[in-house]
């Protein structure tokens, strides 16, 4: 998907503000000596941004328009070190509720919808991002924010919700409540619009089974305006990103190379006519791919991301392979009685000179290991090219985590 003219000339006129603004990304260009841009390979020359850039302009230090134009900030937390402060104009507002309510119109909800939106509101962008979506939509928006299970449960059946707004982890907890509670029969809703974090196939159909609803995966994030940019339409063939607002690439997580439509790599986002705080060649350090060719389902001409793959940052490399996290899971999902937790660990054999991989799984007693190895073996071999040595433990013996567990060990740089 190039850059076209119309985007070109979006991008250029972003540059032209932030010189004019002194804001930290003005002095990063001056120092560049980027000035504005008037081809693709202009463009691709900018250098890209990252969270870590933000941090160090914490807290206003992105800023590009003055004070008296910013109406609201949002604040995304990092895993460590200062939070990131992303200040929004009216026109981002206004522009971002425009995006999601876009969203809600492809996940086929309308007017006459009652929305109960259940991501938390304050700092976040969720909450209010769903709710500001629903409102310019038109629909009736129950903002109940997280939990409080009763309630929720409750407010679903007096209110005959018919949309709901969750994670993917909440919208499981909810369905299993209402399925244990026998309340099927009572609760009126017909779609489910979920945040974009990666879950299993079997989460979703047990989600969608359960409550008897479509499901949509709405993709965002904080630094580009938050979660509403971008939703799948019904036949689940990737997910719709607003090009008239965003520029979208893929690129080698490792080299930066742009890659073309179809390869795998980390999403960049650049925002065409975001006011506040624009960014140019964000880095989200999420991992998908551009579908090629136009949508199986609709007529929309937006581009399509594929689902999301994992975290640039968990992906691993073996004899020059990317891999990902996501592809050993949908691996283990394949095996009869594994877990699905697992640990790799990746070592190099310098008297063979080659790299060694090493992965260990959870089987249920049932089944028999050694045969379970060999599968989980050919599996890697056709779907991953690389043939791994397994190891077959009994079931809980990996260590859980209530974090995120750390699954890859690679042990070559040590
Ligand atoms: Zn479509």
């Amino acid at each position: 998907m190039k850059i076209n003219d119309t985007q070109l000339a979006l991008v250029d006129k972003q540059i032209k503000r932030i010189l004019a603004s002194g804001n930290y990304y003005s002095e990063v260009y001056k120092k560049a000596g980027i000035t504005g841009v008037g081809s693709e390979e202009d463009f691709e020359k900018i250098p890209f941004t990252d969270k870590a850039d933000l941090r160090n302009a914490y807290p206003l230090g992105i800023q590009a328009v003055p004070d008296e134009q910013v109406v609201r900030i949002h604040s995304s937390s990092g895993t460590t070190g200062k939070p990131v402060i992303i200040p929004y104009t009216a026109k981002d507002v206004d522009d971002w509720a425009t995006m999601f309510a876009r969203c809600y119109e492809i996940a086929g909800i309308t007017k006459k919808d009652r929305i109960q939106i259940t991501p938390g509101y304050g700092l976040w962008t969720a909450g209010i991002g769903f709710q500001a979506g629903c409102e310019k939509l038109g629909a009736m928006a129950i903002p109940m924010g997280p939990g409080n299970t009763d309630k929720q449960i409750q407010m679903m059946i007096d209110l005959e919700s018919t949309v709901l707004c969750a994670t993917s982890s909440y919208a499981l907890l909810l369905a299993e409540e209402i399925n244990k509670r026998g309340l099927r029969d009572k609760i009126r809703l017909k779609k489910g619009v979920i945040g974009s974090e990666r879950w299993s196939e079997a989460k979703r159909k047990y989600i969608a089974d359960a409550l008897g609803i479509e499901l949509y995966d709405i993709y965002g994030l904080t630094e580009i305006y938050g979660p509403g940019i971008g939703v799948n339409c019904l036949g689940q063939n990737g997910m719709h990103i607003f090009d008239d607002y965003l520029y979208t690439e893929i690129i080698d997580p490792v080299t930066g190379e742009v890659l073309p439509d179809g390869e795998e790599g980390e999403i960049v986002i650049t925002t065409l006519v975001k006011e506040g705080a624009p960014l140019i060649r964000f880095r989200t350090h999420d991992l998908s791919r551009i579908i090629p060719g136009p949508c199986p389902c609709c007529d929309r001409t937006y581009p399509r991301l594929d689902t999301i793959k994992g975290r640039s940052d968990d992906m691993f490399k073996v004899h020059g392979v990317n891999m990902f996290p996501a592809q050993v899971e949908e691996i283990l999902g394949m095996v009869d009685g594994v877990s699905s937790e697992y640990k790799i660990d990746i070592a190099h054999d310098d008297a063979n000179n080659r790299d060694i991989i090493m992965v260990t799984a959870e089987a249920e007693g049932r089944v028999d290991f050694n045969a379970t190895a060999e599968k989980i073996k050919q599996l890697f071999k056709s779907k991953m090219n690389v043939t791994p040595k397994v190891a077959i433990i009994a079931l809980n013996t990996l260590p859980r985590s209530e974090k995120k567990t750390r699954r890859v060990f690679d042990h070559r740089q040590e």
